[in-house]
C-alpha cells in the first residue's frame, strides 16, 4: 500500500479523525498536528494525507506536495510561537527508515522550535 489509506497506520487514523489529535492545520493534501511527546516548546508533525510510508518512497509526482510542506513549515512555526529567524527559528526533521530513527511508517516532517533547552535534540 502506498498512495491511499492504510487501515493499520496510526497517522492515517489521525488524518481520518479515528484517533484524536491536536490539529494545527489541514488542507486537501496535508494534515498537521502536535506531537504527543514534544521535545521542545513547539513540536508539530506535518503529514501527507495519502499514506506514503517514508521519504524513501517519494517519486517525482510528490515534488509539489513536499514543496508545499516545506513552504508551510515556517508559516506554521511562526503561528505556533517560534521566534523569527535568525535569533529564533526551528528545526525540520524527517526520520527515514531504521537507521534514520523512523518509528511511524507514514511520512512525517517534525517541526521543532521554541526557546532552549529542549528535552531532546
Ligand atoms: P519518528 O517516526 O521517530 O520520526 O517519530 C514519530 C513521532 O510520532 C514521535 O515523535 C511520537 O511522539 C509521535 N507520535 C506517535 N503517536 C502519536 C500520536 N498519536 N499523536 C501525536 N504524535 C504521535
Ligand atoms: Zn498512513
Amino acid at each position: 500500500m502506498s498512495e491511499s489509506h492504510d487501515p493499520n497506520c496510526i497517522f492515517c487514523k489521525i488524518v481520518a479523525g479515528a484517533i484524536p489529535s491536536k490539529k494545527v492545520y489541514e488542507d486537501d493534501d496535508v494534515f498537521v498536528f502536535h506531537d504527543i511527546e514534544p521535545w521542545a516548546p513547539v513540536h508539530f508533525l506535518m503529514v501527507p494525507k495519502a499514506h506514503i510510508p517514508s521519504m524513501a518512497h517519494l517519486e517525482d509526482k510528490h515534488a509539489a506536495l513536499m514543496g508545499k510542506m516545506m513552504v508551510l513549515a515556517p508559516k506554521l512555526a511562526a503561528e505556533q510561537g517560534c521566534e523569527p529567524y535568525p535569533e529564533g527559528g526551528f528545526r525540520v526533521v524527517c526520520n527515514t527508515g531504521a537507521h534514520g530513527g523512523q518509528e511511524v511508517h507514514h511520512l512525517h516532517v517534525h517541526v521543532i522550535g521554541g526557546p532552549r533547552p529542549w528535552k531532546k535534540g
